[in-house]
């Protein structure tokens, strides 16, 4: 029975997934993605049913668009999987418990952050904002224990960035202390400092590996967003694991 929900819940991701794409891409410039139809941002020709079924149109396209073959971007089918897995993962870690939603709403800004902080360098304040009630709202119904750990952890995360934004002078953005706010709240304060460490972390590995294949030098902007994000996954499905291994290690 399992494995059938687990499939639905794949697929519900991969059409959820390209859905975050469109909104990641539209957000930061001001377009609409509920009314105006997908459109090839090549040669502005309207996409039909059969250009947007998720991973799949990129697999027998082979990546290009049908009518001007300009090549799409590999975040499309990226996200679209990304989003699948992460919601049978979801539903693998958390089951029909209450922290499912918690997941889903985490899970869904993180890849909506995902695609407009790599295509533009942007954490959208309309999709924080948006976010903002819907993370309250579901502390406030589902508290933390102890249920003032997500204020502490908000306040927490913000002015832990804001000093580094004071002292870095550019190293993260105004979007990413908004951002660690919100996530201190649904995380609390011990989670969302696994977080800021984790996304440290992850960030100079993957800066090194890049750097090193020459795929970005020195002077390259890498977007801090994206981190952020892995490390809240990882925060979120195995933080409580992650800190029993800490406090094992330290003992
Ligand atoms: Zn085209």
């Amino acid at each position: 029975m399992d494995v059938y929900i687990a499939i639905i819940m794949f697929m519900f991701g991969i059409i959820f997934g390209s859905f975050f794409n469109v909104v990641g891409r539209r957000m930061p410039q001001g377009e609409s993605f509920s009314t105006s139809r997908s459109y090839c941002s090549s040669c502005s020709q309207t996409l039909n049913g059969w250009d947007m079924i998720p991973v799949l149109s990129y697999l027998t396209l082979r990546g290009r668009c049908r009518y001007c073959k300009a090549k799409f971007s590999f975040l499309y089918p990226l996200t679209e999987l990304l989003t699948g897995l992460l919601f049978v993962s979801s539903f693998l870690v958390y089951g029909w418990s209450y922290e499912l939603i918690g997941a889903l709403i985490l899970v869904s800004l993180g890849m909506i952050i995902l695609v407009s902080d790599l295509v533009y360098m942007i954490i959208p304040d309309h999709l924080l904002l948006f976010y903002l009630p819907l993370v309250i709202l579901f502390r406030t119904v589902y508290p933390l224990e102890p249920w003032y750990s997500s204020i502490i952890g908000a306040l927490t995360a913000f002015l832990l960035i804001f000093i580094i934004i004071f002292i870095t002078q550019g190293g993260m953005g105004s979007g990413d202390m908004k951002l660690f706010g919100l996530l201190g709240f649904l995380l609390g304060w011990q989670q969302v400092l696994l977080v800021f460490f984790l996304s440290i972390l992850i960030g100079a590995v993957i800066s090194i590996l890049l750097l090193s294949l020459r795929i970005i030098d020195r002077k390259t902007p890498v977007p801090f967003g994206p981190y952020i994000i892995i490390a809240a996954l990882i925060s979120y499905f195995a933080g409580s694991d992650i800190m029993g291994w800490y406090v094992l290690l330290v003992w």
